[in-house]
């Protein structure tokens, strides 16, 4: 069979390039080797975390916030065998949409690994085995967890996200190495539910890529539900038994401290895979990280091949390999799309939810760029008073001279989806004082970004 376009991997990278591949006309296969499409993400990443989290977070409220709203229930336990097989229906129902969408765009979905032969000729090898022919084709293989040289990631004790998503029982003691946003989030889930979570982190702060503002405050939140921060604590040792984990680190004195919990969750970032894919075969170029090099057209360097999400440079998200997606197949369409990766939101799904847009604090100190601040409290919100989610704020980052918006940064109730009005208005390049001049409907929590606004303008916020 001879297509125009073939995708390998079914990731949000990949299913998305191939939907607009097809929509733009070309003939257009898709390779997974997975028997389920929709690749980490809808099975073993931004979905099943999801799940898990919303279950959790409803069982974290009936359990400390009804009695406030005048809710009295008495004897709330939590079921994980019931979350987890929730959790494993919303995937199954995620995943068969994206058949659905394939079926529906005319794509020739094919199970197997995927590898070159040539630039031209893909072997699908593992299912049904056979030989295509394509004009392009776009990698987008995606990525899977690191770990560290010294730790054996037995999968039962010490474990990667994959297998904190199917646990049989409520750890008791959660040890988490790395405090990024899958430790925190996968660490809320254990710790909403009684878990003991202790984080060990290498750096100075949590989510230490975010602004500084959100990760003090993260880490006041959560340490209210059970979390204990070993922060500048670098883990030197990793021990697993039958039923026991024994966490070795040492801290920024040089002492060693040692956790012992039941299981020990390792989120210290993922890496690039390409294991399978030949890329020796054809000479596609990886950097150190592993990393497929591509151009700004993510082309890598043959000029047929493209490559895009997780296995190449930037943000490891879903919403940034979607874009990639669209974009490449525009590009081979001839069209001239365009990716604004400054403005690709970052989102943290803890409770309260942390959300950032454009540049932080500290990057623009180091660019020498003169800016403005304005942050408001969610306490001050009349909405956050009424539903008791009280904790966070939102601080905008302006030019001092020209008042445009170079950052967004809010913790809060609802910040994964207040982003997005944050990413309009720096998508057209609004200033601090055009968003305050904006109605926004009261009582919400976006009235916060509003406020947040006012304040960077002129230190005129009119509730605080
Ligand atoms: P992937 O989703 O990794 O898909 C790659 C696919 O390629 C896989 O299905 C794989 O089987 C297949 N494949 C690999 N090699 C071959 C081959 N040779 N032949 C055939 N098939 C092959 N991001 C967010 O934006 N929001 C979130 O809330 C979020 N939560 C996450 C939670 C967790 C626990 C994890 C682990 C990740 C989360 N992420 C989240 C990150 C997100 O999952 C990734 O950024 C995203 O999945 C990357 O998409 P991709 O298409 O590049 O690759
Ligand atoms: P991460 O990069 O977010 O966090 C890893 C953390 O581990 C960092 O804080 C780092 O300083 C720390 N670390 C590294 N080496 C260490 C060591 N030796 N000892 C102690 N700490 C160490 O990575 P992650 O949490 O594993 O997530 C992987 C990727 O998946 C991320 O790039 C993220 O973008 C994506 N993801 C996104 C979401 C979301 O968008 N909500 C959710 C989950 C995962």
């Amino acid at each position: 069979m001879n297509y125009d376009v073939t995708v390998i991997g079914s990731g949000p990278g990949g299913y998305v390039a191939a939907i607009r591949s097809a929509q733009l006309g070309f003939k257009t296969a898709l390779i997974e080797k997975y028997n389920t499409l929709g690749g980490t993400c809808l099975n073993v990443g931004c979905i099943p975390s999801k799940a898990l989290l919303d279950s959790t977070e409803h069982f974290h409220n009936a359990e400390t916030n009804f009695k406030e709203h005048g809710i009295n229930i008495t004897g709330v336990k939590p079921d994980l065998a019931q979350m987890i097989k929730r959790k494993g229906e919303v995937v199954e129902q995620t995943t068969q949409g994206i058949d659905f969408l394939m079926k529906k765009n005319k794509i020739d979905v094919l199970h197997g690994v995927g590898s070159f032969v040539d630039k031209n000729t893909i072997k699908v090898s593992g299912g049904k085995e056979q030989t295509i022919t394509t004009d392009k084709v776009i990698i987008a293989t995606g990525s899977k967890p690191s770990s560290l040289p010294f730790i054996t990631i037995d999968k039962k004790r010490v474990i990667t996200s994959t297998e904190a998503l199917e646990l049989k029982e409520i750890p008791k003691h959660l040890v988490v190495i790395g405090g990024g946003v899958i430790g925190l989030e996968l660490g809320s889930v254990y710790a909403r539910l009684g878990s003991k979570v202790s984080v060990v982190e290498y750096m100075d702060s949590i989510i230490p890529t975010m602004d500084v503002t959100l990760s003090r405050e993260l880490k006041k939140v959560l340490g209210k539900i059970g979390f204990e921060f070993y922060l500048k604590h670098k883990v030197t040792e990793v021990k697993g038994t039958a039923k026991t984990v024994t966490v070795k680190a040492e801290s920024p004195k040089g002492e060693t401290i040692e956790l012992k919990g039941d299981y020990c969750l390792v989120s210290v970032g993922r890496k690039p895979y390409t294991e399978g894919l030949g890329l020796d075969k054809v000479g596609i170029t990886t950097d150190k990280a592993g990393r497929i090099e591509v151009n700004e057209s993510l082309q890598t360097n043959l000029p047929n091949i493209y490559a895009i999400g997780d296995v190449i440079k930037g943000a490891m998200l879903a919403h940034k390999a979607e874009e990639e997606g669209v974009f490449v197949a525009e590009t081979i369409a001839g069209q001239k799309p365009h990716i604004h990766y400054n403005l690709i939101p970052g989102v943290v799904y803890t409770w309260p939810e942390v959300a950032a847009v454009g540049y932080t604090e500290q990057q623009l100190k180091e660019q020498g760029r003169a800016f403005k601040t304005g942050s408001f409290p969610f306490r001050a919100l009349g909405r956050a008073r009424a539903s008791m989610d009280i904790d966070g704020q939102v601080k905008v980052l302006a030019d001092k001279e020209t008042d445009e918006i170079l950052g967004v940064h809010i913790i809060g109730a609802r910040a994964a989806d207040m982003i997005a009005s944050a990413v309009t208005a720096m998508e057209y390049r609004a200033s601090a004082e055009d968003v305050s001049r904006m109605s926004h409907a009261h009582p919400t929590y976006m009235e916060a970004v509003k406020e947040a606004c006012l304040a960077a303008t002129d230190n005129r916020a009119l509730h605080m």
